[in-house]
């Protein structure tokens, strides 16, 4: 079959390799549709890990084959919910319930969810930009069939929306709370539409102007556009957020950052109330350190909160809102490339233009 295989620091290369074999109890699945998602670049770019490795976990395609059950026979409970032709949605990490950290509902730092159960060929890594995956039991229970009446791509996009979902609900909002998300990529607009849906007014902020216009559709009640701080001979960031009337009027209770600005995180603790929080969503580079007024925590009780990764135990309530499309994410989908292509599709991603959000591996590209 053909795949984009990792083979060291931005090099992505397409080749032929081995159909991935079954064992009990697991799925092959023929790969629709891939999103090339950030994680994945940073990984790609900087060859934070050793290679070969096949890349993609936001997958969705058909079931080819299913592994018989060992010696009883027949499929386990799990394996037993899916037969041939069903065209599902795949979620590569499922956590363990039973450890320290899932006890505590924190599924991220569990050492189960830090494996990953879908691979197309050397070290599990996702396996999505290849033709066939093979799906491991223990990643089953993640697994969702995708309605007749949606697209692959709506199935291969419910792992990022359960990313967002599983940090709105880290905020403690009452409807009708001031909400600003800083950054309108694919990502920040799952934010603001998610959040609008739970009856917050959204502010908005981003560098495009077209993805303001977008941010309206998606429920954003206000629209700033800013200006990226290094964007003018590397000037001092501004003391404030520009944010005109509204830093007055309308104190945020909580922000969201879908961009890994320090000028944003700044802002943010200036633009939100007293005991309002700041969610990181974006600050995912070890070793970047930044200042904050450790009183503002202290004293005005502002918490600063990180999210990271899905959590499968939402994943029925995330497959409601996309497959219903409440949360259409149709429109975040704007560019589509063939497996052979899968290095275009990261590059396009690493360095989005006004026009792209969502870049897609599609097999019918
Ligand atoms: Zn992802
Ligand atoms: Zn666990």
């Amino acid at each position: 079959m053909r795949a984009a295989v990792y083979r060291g620091a931005n090099d992505l290369r397409p080749e032929t390799v081995p159909v991935p074999r079954i064992g009990k109890n697991e799925l092959l699945v023929r790969v629709a549709a891939c999103g090339v998602c950030p994680t994945d670049i940073k990984k790609i770019h900087y060859g934070t890990l050793p290679p070969p490795r096949i890349f993609g976990h936001e997958t969705a395609g058909t079931i080819v084959k299913i592994g018989a059950g060992g010696a009883s026979g027949g499929a386990s409970v799990l394996a037993s919910r899916f037969k041939i032709g069903d065209r599902v949605a795949l979620h590569h990490h499922v956590p363990c319930l039973d450890c320290h950290f899932c006890r505590h509902h924190a599924f991220a730092q569990c050492a189960q969810y830090k494996q990953t159960g879908i691979t197309a060929g050397f070290e599990p890594a996702g396996g999505g930009f290849a033709e066939y995956v093979r799906v491991m039991p223990f990643v089953l229970p993640g697994v969702v069939k995708i309605p007749a009446k949606n697209t692959f791509e709506e199935g291969a996009m419910l792992e990022p929306v359960n990313t967002v979902l599983k940090a709105v609900k880290r905020l403690a909002l009452l409807p009708g709370d001031n909400v600003l998300v800083a950054g309108q990529g694919p990502i920040g607009l799952m934010f603001t539409r998610l959040l609008q849906l739970r009856g917050m007014n959204v502010l908005v902020t981003d560098l495009f102007d077209s993805r303001l216009r977008l941010a309206k559709k998606f429920g954003a009640k206000w629209t700033k556009l800013v200006q990226s701080p290094t964007s003018k001979a590397q000037r001092p960031a501004r003391k404030t957020l520009d944010l005109g009337h509204w830093t007055l009027d309308a104190a945020m209770n909580a922000a969201v950052l879908a961009v890994p600005s320090d000028a944003a995180l700044k802002q943010a603790f200036e633009v939100i109330r007293g005991a309002g929080q700041i969610l990181l969503f974006a600050h995912t580079k070890r070793g970047a350190l930044t200042e904050v007024d450790l009183a503002s925590v202290c004293v005005d009780e502002k918490d600063l909160l990180g999210s990271y990764s899905a959590d499968f135990t939402i994943q029925r309530e995330v497959a409601r809102l996309v497959f219903s499309r409440q949360m259409d994410v149709r429109g975040l989908i704007t560019h589509r490339f063939s497996l052979d292509e899968t290095a275009k599709a990261v590059e396009l991603a690493a360095h989005p233009t006004p026009e792209s959000l969502k870049v897609i591996v599609s097999h019918f590209a």
